[in-house]
C-alpha cells in the first residue's frame, strides 16, 4: 500500500501544537535534576483527580502495572476469579494473571462491544472477587446495572478506563463510578503521554495509599518497606507533558465528536453498521469501529483508496495462546460477531471534517 492519505490517527496536528511547551518542560527539567518523583508527578495528579471530579490519582509507569497495581491494592488475590471482557485489550486480561488471580471471560453486548450486567452476571462463582468493565474504544459500559451487580453479590468494581478519558455515563467521568479505576496514557490514547505512563484513580484513601506504596517497592519513604511491590513510578518528564495535554483534552474530545457526528450523518450508516452508544454514555471516540459483513472486502478497498483501517483484538483475548488455562467453555456470540465484522476507520482529534468526509465517501463508493 502507498502512504496512507488518511491515516488511522491523524496526530501530527495536535502534537505539533504542543510540542514547544512540552520541550520547554523538558528542558527545564533536565535543568532541575528531579528526575524522579519530581513536583510536575504531584502537579498532574492533583490536575487529573481534579478534571476527573476523583479524591485521589496515583501515577504509575503504564496502563497494565495501573491495572496490576489497583488490583493488589483492592485486596484481589491469587486464586481469585476476575471478570473481564472478551473484546478488550489484551492487558485487561494479562494484569490479572500476572498476579495470579484467574481471568474469567465475559461476553460482550452484540450493539455496543462492552460487557453489561447481563453478560457478566452468568460468569459469576463464589470464587469471584472482582469485576472489570472496558469502556471500549471510549464507550462506557453500562454502569449502572454494572454497578447493581457488583453490590449485590459484594465485588470489588475495578473500570479499565485506558480507552476512556474524556468519556461520561449519567454526568460521571469514566474512571469515577466503581471502587477504583486504571488509566493508560500510552502515547496513543486519548490523553496521551510522550512514552509509557498510567495512573490509578480512587476514592479511597487507602487504596491510594497502598497503591502509592506498591508503586515505589512497597514503602512510604523508602526506608521502611511494608510490601512487596513494584519500580512503577510515573516518570516527571511524561507527567509535564501529561499536563500539557490535560489541558486540552475537552477540546481534542470535542473534535472526535464531530468527526463522529460526520460518519453518522454520512449515510453509511445504511450499509455498514456504525458504533452505538451506551444510553447514557458519552463515548470519547478513542477508536472508531464500524461492522461489515465484507469487512475484509472493504478493508481491501479502503486500502487501495489510501485509507488506513485496522482489526483490532481478533483473535479475542479468550483465544490468545497465553491465555489457554483460563480459556471459557461457553460461546461467546458477542465476541465472535466482534471478531468477524469489525474493522476500525479513522479516528483522532486532528482528523478534521473534511477527512472525516472523505472517508465516508470512500466507504459509501466502495460498497456500491
Ligand atoms: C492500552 C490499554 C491497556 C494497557 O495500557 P499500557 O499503558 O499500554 O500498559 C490496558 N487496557 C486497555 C483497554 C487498553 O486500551
Amino acid at each position: 500500500m502507498q502512504q496512507p492519505t488518511v491515516p488511522l490517527f491523524a496526530r501530527e496536528e495536535s502534537l505539533a501544537a504542543i510540542k514547544p511547551k512540552i520541550l520547554g518542560h523538558v528542558e527545564r527539567i533536565v535543568e532541575s535534576s528531579a528526575y524522579i518523583q519530581g513536583e510536575d508527578v504531584v502537579a498532574f495528579e492533583q490536575e487529573f483527580a481534579d478534571y476527573l471530579g476523583c479524591e485521589h490519582c496515583v501515577g504509575v509507569a503504564n496502563g497494565t502495572d495501573s491495572l496490576m497495581i489497583r488490583l493488589l491494592a483492592l485486596g484481589v488475590k491469587p486464586g481469585d476469579e476476575v471478570v473481564v471482557p472478551a473484546i478488550t485489550f489484551f492487558a485487561t486480561a494479562e494484569a490479572v494473571a500476572a498476579i495470579g488471580a484467574r481471568p474469567v471471560f465475559a461476553d460482550v453486548e452484540h450493539e455496543t462491544w462492552t460487557v453489561s450486567a447481563r453478560t457478566i452476571e452468568p460468569v459469576l462463582t463464589k470464587s469471584t472477587s472482582a469485576i472489570v468493565p472496558v469502556h471500549l474504544f471510549g464507550n462506557p459500559a453500562p454502569m449502572k446495572g454494572i454497578s447493581e451487580l457488583a453490590g449485590s453479590y459484594g465485588l470489588k468494581l475495578l473500570e479499565d478506563a485506558a480507552q476512556a478519558a474524556g468519556a461520561s455515563y449519567a454526568g460521571k467521568m469514566c474512571g469515577t463510578m466503581g471502587d477504583a479505576a486504571a488509566f493508560s496514557f500510552y502515547p496513543g490514547k486519548n490523553l496521551g503521554a510522550i512514552g509509557d505512563a498510567g495512573a490509578i484513580v480512587t476514592d479511597a484513601p487507602e487504596v491510594a495509599q497502598l497503591a502509592r506504596r506498591l508503586r515505589d517497592h512497597g514503602s512510604a519513604d523508602r526506608k521502611i518497606h511494608t510490601e512487596v511491590g513494584f519500580n512503577s513510578r510515573l516518570d516527571t518528564i511524561q507527567a509535564a507533558a501529561l499536563r500539557v495535554a490535560l489541558a486540552h483534552l475537552d477540546e481534542w474530545t470535542d473534535a472526535r465528536r464531530q468527526c463522529a457526528d460526520i460518519y453518522r450523518g454520512s449515510g453509511m450508516g445504511e450499509y455498514v453498521r456504525l458504533p452505538v452508544q451506551t444510553e447514557g454514555g458519552r463515548s470519547c471516540h478513542h477508536l472508531y469501529v464500524i461492522s461489515a459483513d465484507r469487512r475484509d472486502e472493504l478493508q481491501g478497498a479502503l486500502g487501495s483508496s489510501g485509507i488506513e483501517t485496522k482489526v483490532y483484538y481478533s483473535p479475542a483475548v479468550p483465544r490468545q495462546p497465553a491465555m489457554r488455562a483460563f480459556a471459557p467453555s461457553r460461546q461467546l456470540p458477542g465476541a465472535t460477531e466482534y471478531e468477524n465484522t469489525a474493522l476500525a476507520i479513522p479516528m483522532g482529534e486532528s482528523l478534521g471534517k473534511n477527512r472525516a468526509r472523505r472517508v465516508s465517501d470512500t466507504i459509501l463508493a466502495s460498497l456500491d
